[in-house]
């Protein structure tokens, strides 16, 4: 029978492409990253093709027994590599893992705790566009306007003035350590749970880069995607005591079947994690977020909170003429991937925005280290200087393809 390419051109040719600009442009999104070709292997299987709704040894479908298998050794891969009691591996998403847990702690109009989203929080932190605001009383806390780092003293304040039934802790844009302590000691003082989403850290925690939230929280959720470096999709962390509820919770709560091809793609994942080889990776990325931070600012550059503690930063273009939107446009032309983002206190429309978001996680995948960060800091600088001058874009993504060249990243694939 006729092949992928052979009966459907058109989508062959839109895989192509997308293979062919994520190997020979530089992809700076802060939660993006390449997964490995096993995890690919994984999620390109046959296991797609099976329904399992319920959990290893309680299926409502016959035929379970080997994605049982894959499905447990996914759970204990998951809370070996955290330090978790129980782990569901279910979540479709970061953003159902965060329903499973607001459904397990709240009723609709209970109080809610989370992190602005124009000061780096998520959409799934309580955004009126989103459920968690539709759903919930949400009191937004935020970052001080002088350093741009979580003030925790406004957070214990709203705390003990709105009594939050949940406390959700982390966050899509931002540069530095999250104090999940101080969290906990707020919490424990006005009696609400904590939820802490470590979407973008999680590879981070997995290495032992960032502080681990398990000990600290009741819930921990997380895309397995970004900085661990797995497959699409969600997961949530806690103790033996919330289980049951939590998985009934994601299914038959808000989801239907597993996504059982990615479920394995996951357990691969988190094998990988456990390797002294993502260790070091992990801490690459940080080591190359610094290197990268340290060279924009040398450039002239300002960056929110000063610079990076993790895995991303923002360039803050607050006072100049220059803003998020044409930034992102202007480094697309050049052959570089960033996305516009807010910065705590814009007064620019959330569609143009003061900032840019640039990660390493994806980069540093690929094999880049220091002295390509300074490399790409340069790149950033003269494509931003020259945001108008196409023949100046178009030397810099030529540059750029040519260090893509030397740092191979699916090549094969094109073949
Ligand atoms: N939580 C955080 C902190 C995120 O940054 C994201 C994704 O950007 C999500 C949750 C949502 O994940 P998903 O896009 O898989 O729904």
């Amino acid at each position: 029978s006729q092949n992928l390419n052979q009966f459907d051109p058109e989508i062959a040719q839109s895989i192509q492409a997308e293979t062919r600009r994520q190997e020979f442009s530089l992809e700076l999104i802060a939660s993006e990253n390449f997964v490995s070709e096993r995890v690919l292997e994984a999620q390109g299987s046959v296991l797609t093709n099976k329904y399992a709704e319920g959990y290893p040894g309680k299926r409502y479908y016959g035929g379970c027994e080997f994605v049982d298998q894959a499905e447990q050794l996914a759970i204990d891969r998951a809370c070996a590599l955290f330090g978790a009691e129980h782990a569901n591996v279910q979540a479709h998403s970061g953003s159902q893992a965060n329903m499973a847990v607001y459904f397990e702690v709240c009723q609709p109009g209970d109080t809610v705790l989370g992190m602005n989203l124009a000061h780096g929080g998520h959409l799934t932190h309580g955004s009126p566009v989103n459920f968690s605001g539709k759903l919930f009383n949400i009191v937004p806390y935020g970052v001080r306007q002088d350093t741009a780092t979580i003030d925790y003293d406004e957070v214990a304040s709203l705390a003990r003035e709105h009594r939050p039934k949940l406390i959700v802790v982390g966050a899509s844009a931002y540069p530095r350590i999250i104090d999940f302590e101080a969290f906990r000691a707020i919490a424990d003082e006005v009696g609400a749970m904590v939820m802490v989403d470590m979407a973008h850290i999680a590879g981070l925690v997995a290495a032992g880069e960032h502080p681990n939230p398990v000990p600290h929280a009741e819930f921990v959720t997380s895309t397995t995607h970004k900085t661990l470096r797995g497959p699409r999709g969600g997961m949530i962390l806690c103790r033996e005591e919330f289980a049951k509820k939590l998985n009934s919770n994601i299914f038959p709560g808000i989801q239907g079947g597993p996504l059982m091809h990615a479920i394995a793609a996951k357990a691969v994942a988190f094998k990988e994690a456990q390797t002294d080889e993502f260790k070091a990776y992990a801490a690459q990325v940080v080591k190359n977020a610094k290197a990268l931070a340290d060279a924009l600012s040398e450039r002239n550059f300002n960056l929110v909170s000063g610079g990076t503690d993790n895995h991303l930063m923002l360039l803050d273009f607050t006072g100049t003429e220059l803003t998020g939107k044409v930034a992102e446009a202007t480094l697309e032309q050049a052959g570089i991937t960033v996305n516009k983002n807010a910065v705590p206190f814009d007064t620019r429309s959330p569609f143009v925005t003061s900032g840019v978001r640039i990660g390493t996680p994806a980069t540093t995948t690929r094999g880049f280290k220091e002295a390509e960060m300074v490399q790409i800091a340069d790149w950033i600088r003269r494509a931003l200087d020259n945001i108008d001058n196409e023949q100046q874009l178009k030397s810099i993504r030529n540059e750029v393809e040519d260090l893509c060249r030397q740092f191979p990243l699916y090549a094969h694939r094109l073949d």
